[in-house]
């Protein structure tokens, strides 16, 4: 199910996906008949739940089309009769099938496809006006919600939380950082994460979580410089090896995060 709490008058739905031994948290975000994200599929059931407690939606906006953000778009678009917004609106945003890992549609569930319009560069609501800001990275789709009236962030997966941890094969680390350079420029405080929730001094954390990533980067590069392999520098930095990378037959993994940041030429 979602649990419902509100920060102001955002409305903030948070559910868990337990699979494989594995628990991940999801937050959705409604403010002002706009739905910020729909999680996965296989959350699905509860959505409803969460839906039929908010004030009439006007549109979906979703910060990326990973399946655990997209995955109920096309119900909740044919369910309340309201579009839904995204930066890439090819494959699955163009009514394409798409096919995921197995891991994949077993944790999160497969999304049916949607037809999605074209984010422009701010989504107004009645009371507020966000700006989208494209923060690549992580997925190169990627946008974060900034409304400057009242300093929110809404910022998808580009934080995620205080470590860094696996990544994807496609993320780019260094794409990452210049996003977080970006929207560290602009004055907000509340920043509304999709996997880790509202991030209480949200400003403060994001500037840690890029001085953790300029860290290894620079750990990475004078290692490289040094001579070492991309797995001895892989095995140096992370010694132990996430349960998900065994899981992703390495789709994720710690290994990716030393390959994004490896020197090129
Ligand atoms: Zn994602």
């Amino acid at each position: 199910m979602y649990r419902l709490s509100t920060s102001g008058p955002v409305v903030i739905g948070q559910g868990t996906v337990e699979s494989f031994g594995m628990r991940l948290r999801i937050y959705l975000y409604a403010v002002d008949g706009l739905l910020i994200d729909t999680g996965p599929r296989t959350l699905g059931q509860h959505l409803p739940g969460f839906l039929d407690r908010l004030p009439p939606l006007d549109r979906v906006v979703l910060t990326h089309l990973h399946e655990d953000h997209s995955g109920m778009a096309a119900f909740v678009a044919w369910r309340h009769r309201v579009p839904v917004y995204c930066l890439d609106t090819t494959g699955i945003a163009a009514g394409e099938r798409v096919r995921l890992p197995l891991y994949r549609h077993v944790f999160w569930g497969t999304p049916e496809p949607f037809v999605a319009k074209p984010l422009g560069d701010a989504v107004e609501t009645e009371r507020y006006s966000f700006h989208v800001i494209p923060t690549p990275g992580h997925a190169t789709d990627h946008v974060a919600l900034y409304e400057p009236n009242q300093g929110w962030l809404f910022s998808g997966d580009l934080y995620l939380g205080p470590r860094v941890g696996p990544v994807m094969r496609q993320e780019s680390l260094p794409a990452l950082m210049d996003s977080l350079r970006r929207v560290l420029e602009l004055p907000f405080d509340t920043v509304f994460c999709s996997h880790a929730g509202p991030v209480a001094e949200g400003r403060a954390a994001l500037e840690r979580k890029l001085q953790m990533l300029a860290d290894i980067q620079g750990q990475v590069r004078e290692l490289a410089a040094r001579g070492w392999s991309m797995r001895q520098v892989t095995r140096h930095l992370f010694p132990r090896e996430p349960l998900i990378t065994w899981l992703s037959m390495g789709e994720w993994s710690m290994r990716h995060v030393v390959r994004s940041f490896w020197p090129r030429g």
